[in-house]
């Protein structure tokens, strides 16, 4: 761009892009005081049984309240925090909350056991030396058992994975913690692969989800969801599908075997006590 001389106009030749560069620039040099003022939140959505529809659990979803920008999703900054190391207290502060927010429904459930909490990981936090230690400090703090937490971690993150990156990954499942492949299906996705990783979910990419769709759904495409679903579950893996937005939808992949949803038709992404709500109206009937 060019800055006209003197003052603070600027001579925009694509006023877009032009934003979006401001915007980029503002908002990574914006992040590590936004962290100290408060400036996050988190949206839990829940995870819902597709057997009989109860409300297992919920997965976190940050958001920035950026003063002048109004609610940012994570698309617009994690990349940036990951970029500038800022992603790992980040990510802490983001575990914590949630873990918190769990004991709470914990505390208040009847099927308390049941309940657990979603959270997402970055591949900057796989590869931090404190994963494992603020993990577990973390739980213990909130007096909350490692069995309510699931870790998600994209597909992506662990192509290749050697055995370093794995290890503090299988330490965390020894101890109870649920590791989730995420956005399953998107990647290079090596079958053979699963076996070595210490994974307990698959979460199918909303991709496969969208191409059910239509009704009927392509065949070719109902054939590989059935293939993924009955390799996973051969494996001792879980299926939870992402994006499910009708009930058309969410029968489709309840007759594939699928085993947990989670997307618009239950519900949006929400504060806490909405979910508390759900989970609670679920819970009584
Ligand atoms: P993800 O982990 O795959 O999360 C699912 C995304 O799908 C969320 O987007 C959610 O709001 C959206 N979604 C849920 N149901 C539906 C639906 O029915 N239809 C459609 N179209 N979308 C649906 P969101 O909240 O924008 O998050 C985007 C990504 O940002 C997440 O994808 C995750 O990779 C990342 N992310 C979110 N929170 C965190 C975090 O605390 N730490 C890290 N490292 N990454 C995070
Ligand atoms: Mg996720
Ligand atoms: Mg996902
Ligand atoms: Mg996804």
């Amino acid at each position: 761009r060019a800055k006209s001389a003197g003052g603070n106009r600027f001579e925009l030749a694509d006023p877009e892009a032009d934003a979006r560069a401001i915007t980029r620039h503002g908002l990574t040099t914006a992040l590590p005081a936004a962290l100290d003022r408060g400036e996050f939140f988190i949206e839990y959505q829940p995870l819902v049984h597709l057997g009989d529809g109860s409300v297992r659990g919920a997965e976190a979803l940050v958001r920035w309240l950026h003063p002048q920008h109004g609610v940012l999703g994570p698309d617009r900054f994690i990349p940036l925090a990951e970029h500038t190391g800022l992603i790992v207290p980040l990510g802490r502060w983001v575990l914590e909350q949630s873990v918190r927010q769990a004991r709470e429904w914990r505390a208040r459930h009847a099927d308390a056991e049941r309940f657990r909490i979603n959270v997402n990981l970055s591949p900057c936090q796989l590869t931090h030396p404190a994963l494992v230690q603020d993990t577990v400090d973390i739980l213990e703090r909130a007096g909350v058992e490692p069995d309510a937490l699931c870790l998600e971690v994209t597909e992506s993150a662990l192509i290749g994975a050697d055995d370093d990156l794995l290890k503090p990954l299988r330490r965390l499942a020894e101890m109870g913690v649920d590791i989730a492949l995420d956005d399953f299906g998107t990647g290079y996705s090596n079958l053979a692969n699963l076996r070595r990783l210490p994974v307990s979910i698959l979460k199918l990419d909303r991709s496969f989800t969208q191409s059910m769709q239509q009704f009927p759904a392509d065949p070719v495409d109902l054939k590989i969801v059935e293939g993924i679903v009955s390799l996973a579950h051969s494996l001792d893996l879980a299926v939870t599908v992402e994006g499910v937005e009708t009930g058309a939808q969410a029968e489709q992949l309840r007759i594939l075997g699928c085993d947990t949803a989670q997307g618009w038709y239950y519900a949006r992404p929400g504060p806490p006590e909405r979910l508390h709500q759900l989970a609670l109206a679920d819970a009584t009937g």
